[in-house]
């Protein structure tokens, strides 16, 4: 089967409550055409304050690889609130890197793409026709934003539009210019009760927060509402169905605009298919409250008010617990402190797996690191390496797991992630996000749903990225203090701790008929190169002969300066009985051809002690001593030899 169209939505916040209205128009359009989405959000805000972290997400936008998409839509209104306009930027040249692909603004136009304007004139209509139809209100007046400012406006003009064509005639008495903000609900309010105004029947506000402050204060001068007045609000905000007097009020319609978006896209990419329009219910725009008078949505704003308690309840007893998991039960689950207990990356990446099932319902989740992830040495701010590694990877549909070391698997950036490719029974949304500690950027998570979930990003995502990007962070952490405790640093050899740390680690995996090996190799002569060039050139020598001593190392073995000029491996593994006589040998012809590349006023050498332990015999200490001696039997023979000569 070919692979299904992919739309690709540039959005941010996606928690807030425009860009929830947008992606459900996406989501909605492109389930009917059978069209992938591929979600590039970050989680916080652009400006948030910790600009560290505000860097680290916004770096996602860099990650997109516009050739995979057959169509893009970039929500401009929220994008554009990046004051830096470094992220629309970022996108901006990303798409036209790609070249040829259909683009579309949502609201307000960017780099000379298609634009889709909002659609809020049905709505702003249907609030006048509420307050005069449904209440038979005449005396009414508009509180809109500043003058001049668009949006303020173009509401104030459709307001008075409508009004005119319910017969009531908007005059100037009636136009009130504020701000958007509480304070211009609260002046006018003042001038009311302080009577420079009348005392309006209803007044409609182009923004909630001004109807909020409007009623605070008119109540707390004895002004009932709705009783004495009413009052009705735009956007339907979370604190107007919050407040004590709720707001009655009405969605904006950038559902609508983002449905719209996708048919304008379809037009480009599928000329033949057909069109199906999405129909807004403005019965569903509208959310009534206590102040116009009507019958309160009680549902919409327990909703509300659950949305905003962190949706602390829980569905424990419902049949399937995991399909609506809420931040209380990620909480509850104390992903934080297993994943914080992880004593090694390794065992971190198993833990992020353990807890993956928080995100259901998904089809597949991914995360993927950076190949170097782990390294102090590479601070990567922007943009992504090539390659990057599936660390963890769950699939509630047969697809791809991992969840150990062994089965993380590397794949090109360019191509995202490989499911965006295949083919899936239903069409699927892809969201994408930055994984991150502060500005320092390891991977991007991946996380596929279908789109008939309708199940929206919510805070339960953006808290479990947080937990696993802090506890991939302390991973970095300790392990970077491990390496550090148990490497030299001269060499980068393993020290006498890491062999006593590795050894138990080979141990883990050693088979019942595997031997032990352990050569135990000294520098010659490392006092008369020191006396007679210096010490730095002793040191020179010493880092010489850990790079033999690491191509005499096998893949599988452990390569470690033991001290001084003293090194040691260790092997576990089915070697036969000439083992000793080859690695002697072996380090002659690798020290041979060194001496011979250096070129220096003296040689390198070394004297080496191997030794074999019986099958399943595994004695760290008795081993190494035995190998140390017979490396002082080799010392004095070569000595001998050398006198002899
Ligand atoms: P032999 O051939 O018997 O092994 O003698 P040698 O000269 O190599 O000296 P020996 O192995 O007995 O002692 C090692 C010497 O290496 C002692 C010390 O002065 C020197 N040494 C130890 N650590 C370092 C180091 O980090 N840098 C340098 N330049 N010299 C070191
Ligand atoms: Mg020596």
């Amino acid at each position: 089967m070919e692979k299904r169209k992919t739309i690709c939505l540039i959005t941010g916040m996606p928690e807030t409550l425009h860009a929830r209205r947008v992606a459900k128009g996406v989501f909605e359009q492109c389930d009917k055409y059978g069209y992938n989405v591929a979600v590039f959000a970050s989680m916080s805000h652009f400006l948030f304050f910790i600009e560290e972290h505000a860097k680290g997400e916004n770096n996602i936008y860099s990650l997109p690889n516009f050739k995979l998409f057959d169509g893009v839509i970039i929500d401009t209104v929220t994008l554009l609130e990046d004051g830096t306009g470094k992220v629309m930027k970022t996108v901006d040249r990303r798409i036209k890197e790609c070249g040829n692909i259909p683009v579309v603004c949502l609201g307000i136009p960017y780099g000379g793409y298609h634009t889709i304007n909002g659609y809020n004139d049905d709505i702003l209509r249907e609030m006048c026709r509420h307050v005069v139809n449904v209440h038979g209100k005449r005396d009414i007046c508009v509180l809109t934003g500043k003058k001049g400012h668009p949006e303020a406006e173009e509401r104030l003009a459709v307001f008075a539009d409508e009004l005119g064509k319910l017969g009531i005639e908007l005059d100037e008495d009636h136009r009130i210019y504020g701000d958007f903000w509480y304070n211009s609900g609260i002046a006018l309010a003042k001038e009311m009760i302080e009577g420079k105004r009348p005392m309006y029947e209803a007044v409609i506000t182009a923004g909630d927060y001004m109807g909020l402050g409007l009623i605070e204060e008119l109540t707390k001068h004895g002004i009932r509402v709705p009783e004495d007045i009413i009052v009705i609000g735009f956007d339907a905000t979370d604190e107007a169905m919050l407040a004590e007097i709720t707001l009655t009020s009405y969605e904006t319609n950038y559902t609508k605009t983002a449905a719209d978006a996708v048919d304008y896209l379809r037009k480009n990419i599928d000329p033949d298919g057909s069109i199906k329009p999405y129909v807004p219910d403005m019965q569903n725009l509208c959310h009534e409250g206590m102040s116009c008078g009507c019958q309160p949505d009680i549902t919409q704003s327990a909703r509300t008010f659950r949305d905003s308690l962190y949706y602390i309840y829980h569905n424990y007893t419902s049949e399937n617990v995991f399909d609506n998991i809420d931040i209380g039960m990620l909480m509850e689950s104390y992903a934080s402190e297993s994943l914080t207990a992880s004593a090694t990356p390794e065992e971190c990446l198993k833990n992020i797996f353990g807890k993956v099932y928080l995100l259901l319902p998904f089809v597949n989740f991914r995360l993927c690191l950076r190949e170097d992830w782990l390294s102090y040495d590479t601070y990567l701010k922007e943009g992504y390496p090539d390659k990057m590694m599936v660390a963890v990877a769950d699939s509630t549909e047969n697809g791809v797991k991992v969840n150990n070391w062994k089965d993380m698997f590397t794949i090109d950036t360019k191509d995202l992630v490989p499911e965006l490719n295949e083919y899936t029974e239903k069409p699927c949304v892809f969201y994408f996000a930055a994984v991150h500690f502060g500005d320092n950027t390891l991977g991007y998570a991946v996380l596929q749903r279908e789109l008939s979930d309708r199940h929206l990003l919510n805070l339960v995502f953006r808290n479990w990225l947080r937990l696993v990007n802090n506890s991939l962070e302390m991973a970095r952490a300790k392990n970077r203090y491990v390496q550090l405790s148990i490497v030299d640093n001269m060499t980068g050899l393993y020290n006498r701790r890491g062999m006593y740390e590795k050894f138990s680690d080979m141990m883990k995996h050693a088979d019942k008929d595997d031997r032990l090996m352990i050569c135990v190799i000294d520098m010659d002569g490392l006092k008369y190169i020191n006396d007679t060039f210096g010490h730095s050139e002793g040191d020179e020598a010493i880092i010489t002969m850990s790079r033999a001593i690491k191509t005499l190392c096998g893949d599988n073995e452990v390569p470690v300066r033991a001290g001084g000029d003293e090194f040691v491996i260790i092997g576990i593994g089915a070697y036969s009985d000439d083992e000793p006589k080859k690695r002697a040998e072996h380090l002659a012809d690798i020290l041979e051809k060194s001496n011979s590349e250096l070129d220096k006023p003296y040689r390198l050498d070394a004297s080496i002690g191997c030794v074999l332990s019986d099958e399943n015999s595994f004695e760290l200490e008795k081993h190494l001593t035995k190998a140390d001696e017979e490396m002082y039997r080799c010392k004095s023979s070569r000595r001998k030899n050398r006198t002899a000569l």
